[in-house]
């Protein structure tokens, strides 16, 4: 009898849990799940380029240690074979659009990217690539170009953002212009940190870096590159680990793809192990947090790559190529960390986007329109 006086709180307190808990969905407030989000794509990377480069190797890759793997169909609004432009933007916004289109439909209308929802949030973005920051993959995540040629519109639209890191080439993009607009003062007036070297990006101690690190395009790895992108992966992620809220990280090997129309095998697999690189220090992060979720993927397959001899004890590989330009085969998926099995099994390309948004549980009260 003594204790019954308990009982009317007790119900107090379960109903003030119960009545809170779908208001705090409804106000936008993130649940607890993943909080951090690192994808690389491998431009042009087909399963027989990952195994290529798995059998070159001394070591097991990175690419091994995923618990979950899957299959993306990559196919474009308008085209059977895509390009990077509309897989790109598939990727990033869950929209198909045509080839050569960067972050708009197939009317032109802007579609936008899990890199701006999860900016919108409050979270730290970042996209890290081995091409120009302006060329189709990244530039699938910032810009809206019917156009992917139109790279100092491109170079633009990146000031229309709040991208905190960016790092690649294409330095004359925003410096040399048709317009003679000079974006790096932008750059610096919107509190950019602008680099132009590997030795700034690794000095750089600043929140908005900007590391634009040759005029163009960079070289392969194995012509000047060097480094570049594990070194540039390690310090974006140093610096966007520090968002409390969370981040959202693109890394891209995108020169996997250029060796592969050249048809130049060693090249080929060189650029691929040092994507592995990249993928092995986002999987260290994320072992180490256990609230980062990593993806894998390409946007497509380039090459036609076959492996049609080798040796796994001299890690001898003999690779034939079917064509010089994209082919529709699918893609691989490997993901690791909360919510990883979501990207098992064979799904549309347009599908990875909203799989990495439903990870985030974003609410979708701040939606662009
Ligand atoms: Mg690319
Ligand atoms: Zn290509």
């Amino acid at each position: 009898m003594k204790n019954l006086y308990k009982l009317p709180i007790l119900l107090i307190i379960s109903f003030i849990f119960v009545s809170c808990y779908p208001s705090r969905q409804l106000t936008g407030k993130r649940n607890p799940g993943v909080k951090n989000v690192i994808l690389l794509i491998g431009d042009g990377m087909g399963v027989a380029t990952v195994y290529a480069a798995m059998s070159a190797s001394q070591a097991p890759l990175n690419f091994e240690r995923f618990p979950v793997s899957g299959l993306q169909i990559t196919y474009s609004a308008n085209a059977y074979i895509t390009d990077s432009g509309a897989a790109g933007t598939a990727l990033a916004s869950g929209t198909k659009t045509r080839n050569g289109a960067i972050g708009v439909d197939e009317n032109g209308n802007p579609v936008y990217s899990v890199l701006a929802r999860a900016e919108e949030h409050g979270l730290a973005t970042g996209v890290v690539a081995t091409s120009s920051v302006t060329h189709a993959t990244p530039a699938s995540f910032i810009a809206h170009q019917s156009s992917r040629g139109s790279y100092e519109d491109i170079a633009s639209d990146f000031l229309k953002t709040d991208v905190d890191v960016f790092i690649g080439g294409g330095y004359d993009h925003f410096a040399r212009r048709a317009d003679k607009r000079n974006l790096i003062d932008s750059l610096k007036s919107r509190g950019y940190d602008v680099v132009t070297d590997l030795q700034g990006i690794m000095g750089s101690d600043s929140r908005k870096l900007a590391g634009l690190t040759y005029p163009g395009q960079p070289p392969y790895r194995l012509k000047g590159r060097g480094d570049m992108l594990p070194s540039s992966t390690a310090r974006a992620l140093e610096i966007l680990s520090r968002n409390k809220k969370g981040f959202f990280l693109m890394i891209e090997g995108s020169q996997i793809d250029w060796a592969a129309h050249a048809n130049v095998a060693d090249t080929l697999i060189d650029e691929t192990l040092d994507f592995d690189k990249a993928v092995g220090l986002a999987l260290d992060f994320a072992e180490k947090d256990r609230h980062t979720l990593v993806i894998v993927t390409a946007d497509h397959e380039t090459g036609g790559v076959t492996i049609t001899g080798g040796d796994l004890k001299t890690h001898e590989v003999t690779l034939s190529f079917s064509t010089k330009n994209h082919t529709a085969v699918m893609v691989p998926v490997f993901a690791y960390g909360p919510g990883a099995m979501n990207f098992s099994g064979v799904y549309d390309n347009t599908e990875l986007s909203k799989k990495i948004l439903s990870a985030f549980r974003f609410s979708d009260s701040k939606k662009k329109k």
